[in-house]
Parts: C-alpha cells; structure tokens; sequence
C-alpha cells in the first residue's frame, strides 16, 4: 500500500507542523483536532507509517497495535470522557471519506452524539 510521506500527519510526526499533544508514547501520538466537531476530538495515529486500519492490521507488530488501542482509552481518560462516553471513529479510504492518508482514529465526546450516521443515502 503507497503511503505518501507528504501527508499531513506525517510532517506533525516529523515536528514540521505544530500540533497540540494531548498523549504519548513509543508507538503512538494524541493531539487535538484541528477542526474540532465536539468539546472533545482528539487523534490518535500511530509513530510509523501507514495508510489506514487495514494497511496497520497486516503490517504492525502485536505491540504497536495494543500500545495503539490502549491510547484510545488513555486519552479517554485524560479529557474526562470515560465515564460519560464517546465515539472512535476511523475513516478509511474513499467510501470513508478519508481526507489524511495517515491512520487515525477520532476520539470524539463532551456532548450527546446522536446517531452515527445523519443520512443512509
Ligand atoms: P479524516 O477525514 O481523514 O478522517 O480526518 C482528518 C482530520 O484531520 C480532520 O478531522 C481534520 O480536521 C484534521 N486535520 C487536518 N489537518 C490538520 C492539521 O494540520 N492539524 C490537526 N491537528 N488536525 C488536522
């Protein structure tokens, strides 16, 4: 799977675009989006290169995907979110609507959500 070095997240990672970083560690980074659609919408990606779910599945190792997981909760936690509840989100591809060519998942909450999906068009 082409993965494309030029992407925006790939220059976060690299300290070429400021982000705010709410978590990390060896494998992962959690910043706040930029376009934020709840009280809370941070990203989780992880350090290394890959495309999306299905480009991270086949190629990382057991421990970038469970350091990867449990990040998702950790910011969770962080941002008061745990006990109130959120949703993970992850766009993958052209039926996703991914816009960042680098895997992400949104963690979104801090109000009632409502359905996940407005239309089923
Ligand atoms: P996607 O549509 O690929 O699932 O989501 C990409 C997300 O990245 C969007 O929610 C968008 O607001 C966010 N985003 C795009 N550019 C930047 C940026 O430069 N900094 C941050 N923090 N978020 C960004």
């Amino acid at each position: 799977m082409f993965y494309d070095n030029s992407n925006i997240f790939a220059k976060i990672l690299r300290g070429e675009v400021p982000c705010r970083v709410v978590d990390e560690d060896d494998h992962t980074l959690s910043f706040e989006d930029i376009n934020p659609q709840a009280p809370v919408h941070v990203l989780v990606i992880p350090k290394k290169s890959y495309v999306d779910w299905t480009d991270f599945t086949k190629r990382a190792s057991t421990e970038e995907i469970v350091k990867f997981t449990k990040a998702i909760s950790r910011v969770a936690k962080k941002k008061n979110i745990s006990k109130t509840g959120y949703r993970v989100i992850s766009n993958i591809g052209l039926d996703g609507n991914q816009e960042v060519p680098h895997l992400h998942m949104h963690i979104i909450g801090g109000r009632l959500l409502g359905p996940l999906l407005e239309s089923k068009e």
